[in-house]
């Protein structure tokens, strides 16, 4: 596992996340602090570069 910082599109917290290395795709979270549903989209250049991830609100 990685860890990643997040800040929550709903409270705007810092949230630390923790994902498979070689997690790539979208998955559902809900949020530590405020307990709202994040959709983070997480993109990789390649199997060993630094992830990009993307936070949006869930419905
Ligand atoms: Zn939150």
């Amino acid at each position: 596992m990685e860890e990643y910082e997040v800040q929550c599109p709903w409270c705007g917290e810092w949230v630390e996340i923790a994902m498979p290395v070689d997690m790539v795709g979208e998955m559902v979270q809900d949020c530590e602090v405020c307990c709202h549903p994040w959709k983070l989209v997480i993109e990789r250049r390649d199997e060993w570069g630094d992830p990009q991830v993307r936070v949006d609100r869930s419905d």
